[in-house]
């Protein structure tokens, strides 16, 4: 199951990009650098929990108008 080893991309903070990465059980590794991966960086998590936050408040909105 070699497909495995390389699912997709996460984020480095050492190289500052998304690579590939090596996952164990507890964590993801770089393969470039060997360093912990996470799944966004920092600025991408934000991003991501605003898009979040506006999906709600744009449902909440959109359920006013039905409703
Ligand atoms: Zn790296």
């Amino acid at each position: 199951m070699q497909s495995n080893f390389f699912k997709d991309t996460k984020y480095c903070p050492r190289c500052h990009d998304y690579v590939r990465y090596l996952q164990s059980l507890e964590s993801s590794f770089c393969v470039d650098c060997g360093g912990k991966v996470r799944l966004f960086s920092t600025a991408d998590k934000r991003a991501f929990l605003r898009s979040l936050k506006q999906e709600k408040t744009a449902r909440r909105t959109g359920s006013k108008w039905v409703s």
